[in-house]
């Protein structure tokens, strides 16, 4: 946090540093848009194939192959999610939020994608459909789904008031992954990253730059859908937090459960489908 009184004097010109006209660090036009017209008219042809339901306070895996769609959905009540997604041959390829958020913003919407991790950096997933689009941003800088938050764990829990919750999202996606992919608990944690925090509700505080939270907008039958550019592995923790109105990493608030569902536009479909190249960077990071 920036101290409220500074230590050092601001120079004479400190009015013309700060007015210095600001310039977007990845401009969206340097990247190729995706087809969402195609993607659409491919998606109405689409049959659902499978679904999983995430309980409340705990998290699910489910594979979705390339070329087919999967949608989060509110059911039953408001709730907030955290999404890891991963390449299901090989889990080191993984969902970077810190990347996707240079490229696309601090939250996603229709047309944004999921980049993944070094050394591939290629597209995931692409979101096809977000009932929340017209939230926009709120008064407050506040908007949905969110590539600024990490997920809650337990060990900020143990570092800040010394407690110990196992159904933080984190837990919650250590033991999906664990029992999906068949790995121990310390194997699978090591795959689970930052998340895409589907339908909460997210900002930093104008004044001071925290991280803040409020209510989510979503309500039941709002859904997040995207087209899996790779075959994934995708795991989801309903957070412990609900709708992320008052605090999380404990047992306190209302949970509900979320729901996953995969739909296959059919085998032509997904041969047609080519999975995006990983970066052609020669990693000799200059030597040689
Ligand atoms: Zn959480």
């Amino acid at each position: 946090m920036k101290p409220k009184t500074p230590e050092f004097a601001a120079p004479s010109d400190a009015a013309e540093r700060r007015a210095v006209v600001p310039v977007v660090c990845y401009p969206p036009e340097t990247l190729t848009p995706p087809n969402l017209k195609g993607l659409a008219r491919l998606r109405q042809s689409a049959k659902k194939t499978d679904e999983v339901t995430v309980a409340p306070r705990d998290g699910a895996c489910i594979d979705v192959p390339a070329g087919c769609f999967f949608r989060i959905v509110s059911v039953e009540g408001a709730q907030v999610g955290d999404l890891n997604i991963w390449n299901s041959a090989d889990l080191t390829e993984r969902f970077y939020s810190g990347k996707t958020r240079a490229l696309h913003g601090t939250h996603l919407s229709t047309g944004d994608r999921m980049w993944s991790s070094f050394p591939t950096l290629r597209p995931m997933a692409t979101i096809t459909a977000d009932t929340l689009d017209w939230y926009g941003f709120d008064a407050f800088g506040g908007s949905v789904h969110d590539v600024i938050g990490t997920r809650c764990d337990p060990y900020t829990g143990q570092l800040l008031s010394g407690t110990s919750y196992h159904h933080c999202c984190h837990s919650n996606l250590t033991r999906a992954l664990a029992d999906h992919c068949n790995l121990t608990l310390s194997d699978a944690e090591a795959h689970v990253h930052d998340v895409l925090n589907v339908f909460m509700c997210t900002g930093f505080t104008r004044d001071t730059g925290q991280y803040f939270m409020k209510a989510s907008p979503v309500r039941p039958g709002d859904y997040l859908e995207f087209h899996a550019e790779i075959d994934l592995t995708v795991g989801l923790s309903a957070c412990p937090g609900g709708d992320c109105s008052q605090e999380h990493s404990s047992d306190a608030t209302t949970c509900y459960p979320l729901l996953i569902e995969v739909f296959d536009p059919g085998k032509a479909a997904r041969a047609a489908h080519s999975p995006p190249a990983p970066s052609s960077y020669d990693r000799t990071h200059g030597v040689g």
